[in-house]
């Protein structure tokens, strides 16, 4: 049986370790068949990692929207306390003043 040689094409016997034309490595169907095999498995490795990589892709960029989002609520806690504090003197203030005016008014009369 012959078979071809991957390099030159030229036809070799297939129990010949190296074409006899160029030197090339002849390789037999298991070599091919373990080269297609890793090739498959490279292949599968390549897909799996990049699904992994996609995945702590999307991973941090959700981190990304919590920390964003955990920052804004942050800045809006901040702000409503700052509001209600507003509020608080306001409120104390609203008894306050009449009260002072009623004491004022009583005293000077
Ligand atoms: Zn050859």
């Amino acid at each position: 049986m012959a078979v071809k040689c991957t390099e030159c094409g030229a036809a070799v016997h297939d129990d010949s370790k190296f074409c006899r034309y160029c030197g090339a490595k002849i390789m037999q169907d298991e070599t091919v068949e373990v080269k297609k095999h890793e090739y498959r498995f490279e292949t599968i490795n390549h897909a799996k990692i990049r699904k992994e990589e996609l995945k702590a892709e999307k991973e941090i960029a959700k981190a990304k929207a919590n920390v964003e989002w955990l920052e804004q609520w942050r800045k809006c806690n901040e702000e409503d306390r700052v509001d209600n504090r507003l509020q608080t003197i306001g409120a104390i203030l609203c008894i306050i003043l009449p009260f002072a005016l009623i004491i004022y008014l009583i005293t000077t009369l």
